[in-house]
């Protein structure tokens, strides 16, 4: 079985930031990217928010360009999937990829979060002909094409901008009356003439042959004026959200009702003592690459301190 000093599982800004922490102080970091290498980032557009890019950065250039400083230091970053944990005080045994074990004196988990679906059953039937949870990915598909989105929050404020691009319409379904999203991304949808926001309005079901053709809308839910109908549109794009990816690790660690992990004494620190949360895992409130990386940071650093203190 390997051993390592300092296990890190995932590689969005938080993992990343923590392997080179981590490699700067010599705790030789290995670190498995998991299923979606550099994490939610390489599926946004352009991040605007990240102190030191004026002009803004892609995702995945970001993303990249982490990955690098973080190999620069000696970082050894693997291809690999986590599926399975033991997290005893005295044991941290990770398996990856179903067969290789890796015995780690420290885990520093940063799993992040994933989108999270409507529920309905049109959704699984009609997966990869019509449904998408990420409009950088498959927006391309709908070039010239009339797509609605689902969400009022920043993401589907983006995912809406970003299809317009492509788009010939894009509609966006938002079930309260009014965005979530930040002003400045509320204003800039509410200014694009090719978005048409639908307040009030929930997506319940979507009909078409051999694919999405179009949507059933259900407006003013549970108020006298409910009202259901259907308009045509050729691909339903989910922005309402996201899940915190613990679920490996419920055994061992606390979690808050949604499944975000708890960390406490203002540190990284989780309920076992050398296990680690970092980014959105363990993030219900912020859910920034800024904050992601911070708290990526303060776990190699708590690491570093455990190894100390404990003589490992
Ligand atoms: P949010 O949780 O902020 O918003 C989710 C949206 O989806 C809300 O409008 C919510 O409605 C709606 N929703 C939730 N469940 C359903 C449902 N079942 N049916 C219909 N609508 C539903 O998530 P985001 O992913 O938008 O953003 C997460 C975080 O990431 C935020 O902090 C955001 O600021 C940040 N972010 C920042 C970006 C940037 O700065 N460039 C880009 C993207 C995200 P309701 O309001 O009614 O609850």
């Amino acid at each position: 079985m390997d051993k390592v000093r300092c296990l890190i599982i995932g590689s969005g800004p938080a993992g990343y930031t923590a392997a080179i922490y981590a490699a700067r102080a010599n705790l030789s970091p290995v670190l498995y990217e998991g299923s979606m290498p550099g994490g939610q980032l390489t599926t946004t557009t352009e991040i605007e928010n990240f102190p030191g890019y004026p002009d803004g950065i892609s995702g995945a250039q970001m993303m990249e360009d982490l990955r690098k400083q973080a190999i620069r230091f000696g970082a050894d970053i693997r291809v690999g999937i986590a599926t399975k944990a033991v997290l005893q005080p005295n044991e941290k045994i990770i398996t990856i990829d179903g067969e290789k074990e890796i015995q780690a004196s420290t885990v520093i988990i940063s799993t992040g979060a994933s989108a999270k679906y409507l529920g309905l059953p049109d959704e699984r039937k009609y997966a990869g002909m019509g449904v998408s949870a990420c409009a950088t990915c498959d927006g391309f598909f709908y070039r010239n094409k009339t797509v609605i989105v689902v969400g009022g929050g920043d993401t589907a404020c983006e995912d809406a901008m970003y299809l317009s691009g492509l788009c010939k319409k894009v509609y966006l379904a938002v079930r309260k009356n009014s965005l979530r999203a930040s002003k400045v991304m509320q204003e800039r949808v509410l200014r694009n003439e090719k978005i048409e926001i639908l307040f009030k309005h929930e997506v319940i079901g979507l009909f078409g042959e051999d694919g999405v053709e179009g949507a059933i809308l259900m407006k003013n839910r549970g108020e006298k004026e409910q009202e259901e109908y259907s308009i045509a549109v050729d691909g339903l794009f989910i922005a309402i959200g996201h899940h915190p990816n613990s679920t490996l690790f419920e055994q061992y660690l606390e979690l808050d009702k949604l499944g975000y992990i708890k960390t406490f004494h203002g540190t990284q620190e989780t309920n076992v003592p050398g296990v680690f949360a970092a980014g959105d895992v363990a993030d219900p409130r912020y859910r920034q690459a800024i904050t992601a990386a911070a708290s990526g940071c303060k776990a190699a650093i708590d690491c570093e301190r455990y190894l100390v203190e404990n003589g490992l």
